[in-house]
């Protein structure tokens, strides 16, 4: 029998829905699951955000955000995962240039200076329908019409398909912040910095949707566990997943796909098979 995590957070949540395997090895295992650069400049333009944030609202401005970006820059590149990518010079001025684009990209969705932070980088960790529920909400701020939950993203926005899976997350969060405090928030927003804004209103409904969903996922895994049997899931991702170099299937997928042209030639498990 493997042992149950204490704690199923979103990430948990997406990584088992996306492939059981990987997340057995991922939070059973507990083998390395190294960030790239995708997620180290998330890493850093949510550093930087959080920072802005908690300035007086008229100092949130583009300036300040640039003068934290060098404060915070060191954090950064003499972290170890940083590190490990061994880049270049040329490629650690890109990594620079593309962290600033994301923490600028506020702008191009809101005022930070007009907005009324509650709180930043808020750990939540509460029971959500029988689920031991774990989360850090980027940003929970004030509107006229109630509390607001607010999530960055650094990456590209979803398919339209995919929309309502995105916002999940981020209800699940606002049940979080209703479970604790007894209010609930009035919206959710995802901001895809310097591209667009994804919002939904938070109703009974959707959270009853999002948590239900949450404990039918919980369940199947504490079977998973207790069996101590996890389903390989190959699809397309197994090109960017990092224990492609133990495990059959999606090292044949991957293959065939790549055979077939469906697989990009940069994807990074191809040096692991
Ligand atoms: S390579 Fe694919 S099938 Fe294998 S663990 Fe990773 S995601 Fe799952």
């Amino acid at each position: 029998m493997a042992a149950l995590p204490k704690f199923f957070s979103p990430s948990a949540s997406n990584t088992y829905q996306q492939c059981p395997l990987r997340w057995k090895f991922r939070y059973v295992d507990k083998l390395p699951d190294p960030p790239g650069v995708p997620a180290l400049i998330g890493t850093f333009a949510h550093r930087v955000l959080e920072l802005l944030c908690e300035e007086p609202a008229p100092q949130r401005t583009s300036a300040r955000a640039k003068e934290l970006a060098r404060q915070v820059w060191p954090e950064i590149s003499q972290h170890k995962d940083f590190e490990a990518l061994a880049l270049t010079d040329q490629e650690q001025h890109d990594f620079r240039w593309r962290s600033w684009k994301a923490i600028e990209g506020l702008w191009d969705l809101e005022n930070p200076s007009e907005v009324e932070v509650l709180s930043t980088e808020k750990k939540m960790r509460t029971e959500l329908s029988g689920v031991p529920f774990m989360g850090i909400i980027d940003r929970l701020d004030q509107a006229k019409d109630g509390t607001v939950v607010t999530d960055y993203k650094s990456g590209k926005p979803p398919r339209v398909t995919d929309r309502d899976h995105a916002l999940e997350q981020i209800l699940l969060y606002a049940a979080a912040v209703e479970a604790e405090t007894g209010e609930r928030p009035v919206r959710g927003q995802l901001l895809y910095l310097g591209k667009e804004t994804l919002e939904t209103e938070v109703t009974e409904d959707r959270l009853a949707d999002c948590t239900g969903q949450l404990a039918s996922i919980w369940s199947s895994l504490n079977k998973d566990c207790a069996a101590d049997t996890f389903a390989a899931s190959p699809g397309p991702l197994c090109g960017w997943c990092p224990y492609a170099g133990r495990c059959e299937d999606g090292a044949k997928e991957i293959k065939r796909r790549l055979a077939a042209g469906r697989m990009r030639q940069d994807a990074p498990a191809l040096k692991l098979i």
